[in-house]
């Protein structure tokens, strides 16, 4: 076997390993109790439920875009950061057409910042987030502690301040009804935070209801050996997927596969979205339904 072969099998050795903790409802660390972040995951058998991101969809109100994905046959909609001034333009905006708000993508908040004081700030503004994006009912606040040119805490402290910071976050997010979502990204972009199993651990170790995670198959392309481990390995903390190509497209417009994560979403009984982050190559009133048909089909084949 070769190396990658190697790593490949040994990362879903390891995600199967944590995945049976997850479908048992409990955080795969030997002595951890039955963590309350993942108490229902793997109960029940998984959905797809699709999302896109609002700016993908073209649209002059976000009523409008709304629309469409309700015809396109998606089930969420994720909304940007500037959520603050429009709660009633958001539940006006999906009200009767059992469209879901299914994460709200906020980005960074200098949680791993050297300087205390931002750390704290950081906090503070994550923390007053969750007010409103509880109040639209997204499943989660989606949150990169660093990317590559913000200042930044050596890794093994960032990870200590991170787990110290993230439970009165997480208490305020319960709170408010919803959850903060840490972001594995790529070494291109973040080298703090790059495998679903490192975000998953920081989970473990937080043991809070409000901290949970998510992928994103572009990212997950460069630096996981395999999907299907990756997800495993995630398990019940896994709260919410982006979706794109290889090259970042719409999924189905290059040669990137979903089906092996798919698998992974079905083994761990995923009840959570699968969101576009992505740019669509031509025109997105087109190829954004197609894109959705290929990733059912791609569901359909995730046999397990
Ligand atoms: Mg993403």
């Amino acid at each position: 076997m070769d190396r990658r072969g190697f790593l490949k099998s040994s990362a879903l050795a390891a995600g199967a390993a944590a995945g049976v903790y997850a479908l048992a409802g409990r955080a795969p660390a030997q002595d951890a109790p039955a963590s309350a972040a993942a108490p229902e995951a793997g109960n029940k058998p998984a959905v797809l439920k699709i999302s896109s991101q609002e700016t993908r969809v073209p649209g002059k109100s976000l009523r409008e875009k709304v629309e469409k994905l309700q015809k396109w046959g998606a089930a969420g909609v994720e909304l940007s950061a500037n959520i603050k001034d429009r709660v009633a333009e958001i539940k006006e905006a999906v009200k009767g057409t059992g469209i879901a708000i299914s994460a709200v993508c906020a980005g960074y908040f200098q949680l791993i910042d050297p300087d205390e004081a931002k750390r704290k700030a950081g906090a503070q503004r994550l923390k007053e987030l969750c007010g409103p994006a509880g109040e639209v009912g997204s499943t989660g606040v989606i949150m990169v502690p660093a990317f590559n040119p913000h200042p930044q805490l050596p890794p093994k402290e960032a990870r200590k301040v991170l787990v110290d910071i993230l439970p009165e976050i997480g208490e305020a997010a319960h709170k408010a009804g919803t959850r903060v979502l840490m972001e594995p990204l790529n070494r291109g972009e973040a080298f703090f935070l790059r495998q679903l199993a490192d975000a998953a651990s920081i989970c473990r170790d937080v043991n809070s209801p409000g901290i949970g995670m998510m992928g994103d198959f572009y990212h997950m392309f460069k630096e996981e050996t395999s999907d299907r481990g990756a997800f495993l390995s995630a398990g019940a903390y896994l709260r919410h997927v982006h979706l794109a190509s290889r090259l970042r497209n719409l999924p189905g417009q290059d040669d990137r596969s979903f089906v092996d994560g798919f698998r992974g979403l079905k083994m761990i009984g995923y009840q959570d979205f699968c969101s576009l982050e992505c740019k669509p190559k031509g025109d997105a009133d087109t190829e954004i339904p197609k894109s959705f048909r290929f990733l059912e089909q791609q569901w359909k084949e995730a046999t397990i």
